[in-house]
C-alpha cells in the first residue's frame, strides 16, 4: 500500500514537471493520481484573490463525469465548509465522521468523511484539494501525508507558473517600451519600419502607401514657448491624428516633429489621406499657454513593384515631403505613379541616392591625362558615374548638388576613393589617379580614414582635385588636411582654375602643386582671343610659383597644338580619351 502511494507521488512529481500550466497539473492529479489512492472523489479549488473565494477547477468522481470538465462548478468563500476552513486556517482539515462534527453543515449524508489540504505558496493559500468519502473514518494518516505532498508539488508548479507569467508581463512591457514613443505613446520609428517591412514582404491586394508628415511651425512654437509647450504640442498633435485617422491606418512618430502613416487605398485614397492629414492641423491647438496653428506638410508614396526596400519607399515619400516643404505652405504631394521613365530625374536621384551610396553602386570612369609632347598617358582623372537601370548614365552634375543638399556628399566621395583603391591595379605602375574632393570632404581630410589609408599605400601615385571655392569655404582646415596628404606624397590639383578667385596674393598660400586650366578657356581658345591671354597668364603664374599645369577639355587637334605652343605640358579631354 505505502509503496503504491510513493509510486503515485513520484509519478506525479515527474509528470507535473513536464506539464505546461497549473491547470494541466490539476487535471493530471484528478485524472491519473486520485484513483490510485482509492478515493471516491476529489475536487481541486483555486483561490480567486480578488475576493478570497475558491473556485472549482478540476475534479475526479461524480463532479467530473466528463473528461476535463467540472460539472456545475461552485464557488466557496474562505472559511465556508471544511474546504473553506482549510483555506482560511491554512492547515489540513480532516473530518472522520461528519455526523459528529459540530461545524459541519450536513447536506449530503452520502458523504461521511472529508479531507481538505490547502495549497500554500509563500504564506498564501492559492487553492485547496478536497476529497469526500461515503465511509466514516476513511482517511488515514498516510492519505493525509500523500495529499499534502501532492499539494506541495502543485504549489511549486503554481509558483513557477506565476514567475513565468510575471516574466512574460515584463517582457511585454519591455516590448512596448521599445516599440513606442514615450512622449506621445505612438509607435516609434523602429515599430514603423517593422510594419513597413511586413507590408513590403507580404504584399496585399490593396495598394498600400506611406505618408511622411512634418509639422510646419513646430520649431517656432518650441523657440517661442519652450520645450514643455513643444512637448504638449506633439502630444496634442498625436491625439488629433489618432482621432481623425481612418480605422486601419497606422501611425508612428519617427522623431522630432516627424510623423508617418501607413495605410491602404481601401481605407482612404492617398489624396484623401493627404487632405485629412493637412486639414487636421489647420485647426488651432491648445498648448495651454496659447492657441497655435501649426500646419502640416505631407509627402506620400505608394508601394509599387519597383520598391524592394523600405528605405527606398521612405525616400520617395521623403522626396515628396521635401518638395512640399520647399513651397513653404501646408499641403501634400504624392510620388508620381509607376512611370519611372518619365519621372523628373531629380526625383529619382533624391529617392535612390542614399541607398546607392550605402552599397557603393557607382561606376568610376578614368579619363587619361596626357603629356602633349610625347602623347604618353601620365595619369587619369577619376570621374563618378551612375548607371541607372531605367534612366541610363546619370552624370555627376545632376546628382552631386543633391548629394550636397542631403548631406551625403562625403559618403559619395568615399565611394570613389574606395573604387580608386581597386582601380590602381588596372593602371600602369607609374601612372597616377586623380580624385575630386568636395568642400565637405576637404574640411575633414584628417578624419577620412579611407583616404588616409589609400594615401599611405599609394601616396606618390595619388592626386586630389580641389577648387578654390571649396578651399575658401574652410581654409584653415582644408590647408592642414592637404598638407597632411602632401606629406604622404599626394599631389594637389587646383581644379577649374581661372573661374574662381585666382587672387595672386592668395594663390601662393594654397598648398597646391598643379593648376588645371578650366575647360571654358580651352574650348574657346584661338589666337589673339581673351582666352588665349588668360591661358598665357595662367602659365606665367604657374611658372613663377613653380606649379604644374594641366589643360582640361581638349577636344580638337588645333586646341592640343595651340596649348603645346603656349607651353602647356599636360592635357586631358575627349580628344585624348573619353572618361
Ligand atoms: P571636373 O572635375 O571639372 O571634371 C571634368 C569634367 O569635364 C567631367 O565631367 C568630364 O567628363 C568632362 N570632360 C572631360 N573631357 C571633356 C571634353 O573634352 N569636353 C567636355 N565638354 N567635357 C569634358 P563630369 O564627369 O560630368 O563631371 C562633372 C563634375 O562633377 C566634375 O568636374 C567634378 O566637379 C564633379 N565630379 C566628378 N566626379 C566627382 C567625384 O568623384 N567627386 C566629386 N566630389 N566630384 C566629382
Ligand atoms: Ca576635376
Ligand atoms: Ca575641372
Amino acid at each position: 500500500m505505502s509503496e503504491d502511494y510513493l509510486a503515485a507521488l513520484s509519478r506525479f512529481a515527474i509528470e507535473s514537471a513536464h506539464a505546461q500550466t497549473v491547470d494541466d497539473v490539476l487535471w493530471l492529479l484528478t485524472n491519473d493520481i486520485v484513483a490510485s489512492l482509492g478515493f471516491e472523489d476529489c475536487v481541486v479549488y483555486l483561490t480567486e484573490h480578488s475576493d478570497f473565494s475558491l473556485r472549482q477547477v478540476a475534479a475526479y468522481g461524480n463532479k467530473s463525469p466528463q473528461h476535463m470538465v467540472v460539472d456545475n462548478p461552485i464557488t466557496l468563500a474562505f472559511g465556508q465548509g471544511i474546504t473553506g476552513r482549510a483555506a482560511l486556517l491554512q492547515r489540513t482539515m480532516l473530518v472522520n465522521d461528519v455526523r459528529e462534527d459540530a461545524d459541519y453543515v450536513v447536506d449530503d449524508l452520502e458523504r461521511l468523511s472529508e479531507l481538505a489540504v490547502p495549497i500554500l505558496v509563500e504564506g498564501k493559500t492559492v487553492g485547496v484539494i478536497d476529497s469526500e468519502h461515503s465511509h466514516a473514518h476513511f482517511y488515514t494518516l498516510r492519505h493525509q501525508q500523500t495529499l499534502e505532498a501532492l499539494a506541495s508539488i502543485i504549489a511549486a508548479k503554481y509558483q513557477q507558473d506565476s514567475l513565468v507569467q510575471e516574466l512574460k508581463r515584463s517582457e511585454e512591457a519591455a516590448m512596448h517600451a521599445a516599440s513606442h514613443d514615450s512622449l506621445t505613446g505612438l509607435a516609434n520609428r523602429m515599430q514603423f519600419l517593422a510594419w513597413a517591412e511586413q507590408l513590403l514582404h507580404n504584399r496585399s491586394e490593396h495598394s498600400m502607401y506611406l505618408a511622411m508628415i512634418d509639422l510646419d511651425r513646430f520649431k517656432s512654437v518650441n523657440d517661442r514657448y519652450g520645450h514643455e509647450a513643444g512637448d504638449r504640442l506633439l502630444c496634442a498633435v498625436s491625439k488629433r491624428f489618432n482621432q481623425i485617422l481612418p480605422k486601419g491606418a497606422r501611425i508612428a512618430r519617427l522623431g522630432g516633429d516627424e510623423f508617418a502613416v501607413l495605410a491602404g487605398s481601401h481605407i482612404a485614397s492617398p489624396e484623401e489621406m493627404g487632405q485629412i492629414l493637412v486639414a487636421s492641423l489647420q485647426e488651432a491647438i491648445d498648448i495651454q499657454v496659447d492657441l497655435v496653428v501649426v500646419g502640416a506638410s505631407v509627402g506620400l508614396a505608394l508601394l509599387d513593384a519597383n520598391i524592394q526596400k523600405v528605405s527606398h519607399w521612405l525616400r520617395r515619400a521623403d522626396a515628396m515631403l521635401y518638395q512640399q516643404k520647399a513651397l513653404g505652405v501646408s499641403g501634400y504631394r504624392i510620388y508620381p505613379e509607376e512611370q519611372d521613365q518619365s519621372l523628373p530625374v531629380e526625383l529619382v536621384i533624391h529617392a535612390e541616392l542614399t541607398d546607392l551610396i550605402e552599397r557603393n553602386g557607382f561606376d568610376v570612369a578614368l579619363q587619361p591625362i596626357v603629356a602633349l609632347s610625347t602623347s604618353a598617358v601620365v595619369g587619369f582623372e577619376a570621374l563618378i558615374r551612375w548607371n541607372h537601370p531605367v534612366l541610363g548614365i546619370i552624370g555627376p552634375d545632376q546628382f552631386i548638388p543633391i548629394a550636397e543638399r542631403l548631406g551625403l556628399i562625403r559618403g559619395l566621395d568615399n565611394c570613389v576613393i574606395e573604387s580608386v583603391d581597386r582601380l590602381f591595379e588596372r593602371v600602369g605602375p607609374h601612372q597616377y589617379i586623380s580624385v575630386n574632393l568636395s568642400a565637405a570632404s576637404l574640411s575633414l581630410l584628417d578624419k577620412n580614414e579611407t583616404l588616409m589609408k589609400l594615401a599611405d599605400r599609394v601616396g606618390d601615385r595619388l592626386c586630389v582635385e580641389v577648387t578654390e571655392r571649396s578651399m575658401v569655404a574652410n581654409f584653415e582646415l582644408a590647408a592642414v588636411g592637404l598638407e597632411g596628404l602632401r606629406a604622404k606624397g599626394v599631389k594637389v590639383f587646383l581644379d577649374d582654375f581661372g573661374t574662381g578667385y585666382s587672387s595672386l596674393s592668395y594663390l601662393h598660400k594654397l598648398p597646391v602643386d598643379t593648376l588645371k586650366i578650366d575647360q571654358s578657356f580651352v574650348q574657346n581658345l584661338s589666337p589673339r582671343t581673351k582666352e588665349e591671354s588668360v591661358v598665357r597668364t595662367i602659365i606665367a603664374l604657374a611658372t613663377s610659383l613653380e606649379l604644374g599645369v594641366v589643360a582640361e577639355g581638349v577636344e580638337t587637334t588645333e586646341q592640343s597644338q595651340h596649348l603645346m605652343s603656349l607651353g602647356v605640358e599636360l592635357a586631358q579631354g575627349y580628344f585624348f580619351g573619353m572618361p
